[in-house]
């Protein structure tokens, strides 16, 4: 791995944890390297109305960190100026409650890139949240929302009491709208309760399918399968079961090659709540900035500063640049793989 010891000490893994850069060179996969981003993914901040378990970002309702109008303009300009970007992804926390939220989803439509939102559906209800359905189908946003389970009790075990509920009313509501109807997409998240791998997506997407439909009458377009990466709190839970070196292991004794030439690094930039850049979510949890990784850094000390929004002009400008990698990464490459948009092969 060729990140300096800063760096190195945030990155998960064991002594055991074979190293993800020569696993990649191994299977002659190495350098790993960008292509041209068509996705621009912000992430507003880890404020949320929920606190799950599992959640990488370490969100919830007492964060403060979020993502200001100066952050949020710079962002929208980003873009607008970024040719080869065709998505705007917002993420959190839960994005909605940002109060510069609809400021860069308007600013999107305006540019006529495509919208995509993470919802975790209960923010639809939060009190004074009441315009946030119609403003999703009016910006023809394509909502992408966490439902671990089709089962009351396993949201409840990784989302809390009453989650599950009204998640379902959500949808509910977002099927009544128009969404998984006609062209508004609606995309559900699937990511594993416990230290396992997701089972395969096709299968478990007809599952969910049949018993949403049957149970609640509610319709979604595709379900996307996410690994669990070992970071943040759904690590501070391995480690509190004493399965971290277990769940370790699992993943790197899965490792598939065919899942690297997919990895959403490659196409993605992902934007801090205060505007530095990183290869994806997961980096930037760990605080591992953009090109930090590759043969580049340790060549080019100069290049150790984190880049950030008002440093690119045009994020196509980032192909070619060497991508920081971690033992975490195995948490992408395992099984089917994992990224934002589900399993990789
Ligand atoms: S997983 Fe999603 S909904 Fe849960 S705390 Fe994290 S950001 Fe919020
Ligand atoms: S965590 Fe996944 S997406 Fe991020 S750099 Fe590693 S392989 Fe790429």
């Amino acid at each position: 791995m060729n990140l300096d010891p800063e760096i190195r000490e945030r990155v998960p893994g064991t002594a055991a944890t074979p190293d993800f850069d020569e696993t990649l060179r191994r299977n002659r996969l190495a350098p790993l390297r960008r292509l041209v981003p068509h996705t621009l993914q912000v992430n507003v901040g880890k404020l949320c109305n929920q606190a799950c378990h599992h959640c990488h970002v370490d969100a919830g309702p007492k964060r403060t960190e979020i993502m200001t109008r100066a952050t949020a303009e710079r962002v929208a300009d980003l873009f607008e100026a970024s040719m080869g970007i065709r998505t705007v992804d917002v993420t959190g926390g839960a994005p909605e409650l940002n109060p510069n939220f609809t400021y860069i989803v308007e600013r999107a439509r305006a540019a006529e890139r495509a919208v995509m939102v993470r919802c975790n559906l209960t923010v639809i209800f939060v009190p004074r949240m009441e315009w946030l359905a119609e403003f999703y189908r009016a910006n023809r946003v394509h909502l992408v929302c966490s439902l671990p389970c089709y089962t009351a009790e396993n949201v409840q075990k990784q989302r809390g009491r009453g989650v599950f509920e009204k998640s379902i009313e959500a949808l509910r509501l977002l099927n009544r709208i128009g969404y998984a109807r006609g062209d508004l997409v609606l995309d559900l998240v699937y990511n594993p309760v416990g230290p396992v791998l997701p089972p395969p997506q096709p299968q478990l997407e007809a599952d969910y399918r049949e018993q949403l439909g049957k149970n609640f009458g509610i319709s979604f377009n595709h379900l996307l399968t996410i690994t669990n990466m070992p970071i943040s709190r759904f690590a501070q839970q391995l480690h509190q079961w004493g399965r971290y070196t277990d769940y370790m292991g699992l993943l790197v004794n899965h490792f598939n090659p065919a899942t690297v030439a997919g990895l959403m690094c490659r196409t993605l930039v992902s934007v801090g709540w205060d505007g530095r850049l990183y290869d994806c979510d997961f980096n930037q949890m760990l605080e591992i900035p953009l090109g930090a990784g590759g043969e580049n850094k340790r060549e080019d000390k100069s290049k150790d500063k984190p880049l950030t929004i008002w440093d690119v002009a045009d994020v196509g400008r980032l192909a070619e640049a060497p991508i920081a990698t971690g033992a975490h990464c195995f948490g992408c490459t395992a099984g089917a793989g994992s990224s934002c948009s589900g399993a990789l092969v």
